[in-house]
């Protein structure tokens, strides 16, 4: 296996192919010349390897895609415009009408979506399932079921599936496993050597992690991303531009000591609330307490910057008003840049398309960026203490 400090500081860059820049250059261009029909037929013919045209592949982009399979342990990988454009491509290039698609229970918001309005309209149907039970997505299987969606951990409440077990159960079933890992990142955790098929991320959060470029990740078999690359990445056309692939390069650069950062803050700030009287209770897969603490442990190298508070108010203005207080956290949606940043799930409450994703108004989703612990502890402690 790669070194991972190698993989983001070198692999993949054939510099002496480029003047031998140490900074790789961004081919901005839409497509390539060819200087005979012989030449020409044959890039066409190997589209997904050669240049012809960068909605297809583009050498800046090329790079990217080296790194990103390195980093998940699988044979190849696609960039694609958001995370939610690789969920897209990674789920319709497995489905047919008349399939069935197990998935976890609350993912993504528009993994949801995905799944439960888009696909319905083309014949596909969907059962959730509560993950953390291995026994209860076997019972979801049928004899239609090409396809098991998993998030570990999934959005909001950050609840496991046990990756090895679903692995070799998907298998037996000849059932495809995909999985969206962008809680952990490729830096914590690796679901293709437990077994999965496809690895999905918004590349966005730790990956560019400078909050600057929306983009997504799909790793996989050499079969299975040619597959994906032939049909639906090529004909929706959710290529990224060379110059964004050129800033994702560079923002994983660092990718190794901002998940450090990132997660030794976390740890700590999270020891400071859940000793302290306002908070009832943290979600967090690396707390000693969580259920399912062995499984983390068991298939995560480590757990990152995002964490659920359970607060202890009685009234959604209490929420508020703590929201507000607090300086230092910014107030947004996404996670994984250099800044911190809380989502209470209270903004979601009272708005009706939201409702289907909804989780109780008194959660607030931290995430913990590179400012330090002090800073960021002495924010939360003036908020905490008007509740
Ligand atoms: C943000 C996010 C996505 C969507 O990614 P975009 O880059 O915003 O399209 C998908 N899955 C998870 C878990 C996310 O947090």
């Amino acid at each position: 296996m790669r070194d991972i400090s190698d993989i983001l500081t070198h692999y993949g860059e054939d510099r002496k192919r480029y003047f031998s820049a140490v900074s790789p250059p961004i081919i901005q261009t839409s497509n390539f010349v060819f200087d005979s029909i012989e030449e020409f037929r044959m890039n066409v013919l190997n589209e997904e390897h050669a240049h012809v045209y960068t909605r297809g592949n583009n050498p800046t982009v090329e790079i990217l895609c080296k790194k990103l399979a390195a980093l998940e342990h699988t044979e190849k990988a696609l960039v694609t415009s958001s995370g939610a454009a690789a969920i897209a491509c990674a789920v319709t290039a497995q489905v047919a009408a008349g399939d069935h698609v197990v998935c976890v229970r609350k993912p993504y918001s528009w993994t949801h979506r995905l799944i439960s309005e888009l696909l319905s309209r083309f014949g596909v149907t969907v059962t959730y399932v509560d993950g953390r039970n291995t026994e209860e997505i076997e019972y979801a299987f049928d004899e239609k079921t090409t396809l098991l969606y998993l998030e570990s951990p999934n959005s909001h409440t950050f609840e496991l599936q046990d990756l090895e077990a679903c692995a070799s159960l998907a298998k037996d079933h000849g059932i495809t496993t995909v999985i969206d890992n962008s809680y952990a990142s490729p830096y914590y955790q690796n679901p293709a050597d437990f077994g999965i098929d496809i690895v999905v991320h918004s590349g966005t959060k730790y990956i560019n992690g400078h909050s600057d470029v929306v983009n997504g990740v799909i790793c996989g078999s050499a079969e299975s991303i040619s597959r994906i690359f032939h049909g639906p990445y090529m004909t929706y056309g959710v290529n990224i531009s060379p110059h964004d692939a050129w800033l994702i390069i560079r923002g994983m650069r660092t990718l190794q000591i901002r998940m450090e950062r990132s997660s030794n803050t976390a740890l700590k700030l999270i020891n400071f609330l859940n000793d302290h009287s306002k908070v009832e209770r943290i979600i967090y897969p690396y707390l000693p307490e969580s259920d399912q603490y062995d499984l983390a442990q068991k298939q995560m190298r480590g757990c990152g910057g995002l964490f659920t508070t359970i607060l202890k108010a009685n009234k959604k203005e209490d929420i508020i008003r703590f929201c507000h207080k607090l300086k230092r956290f910014l107030m947004a949606v996404s996670w994984g840049g250099h800044e911190s940043l809380i989502m209470p799930s209270v903004v979601f409450h009272d708005v009706p398309s939201k409702e289907d994703s909804l989780v109780p108004w008194n959660y607030v989703r931290f995430y913990i960026g590179l400012e330090s612990y002090e800073y960021l502890k002495q924010d939360l402690e003036s908020a905490l203490a008007c509740l």
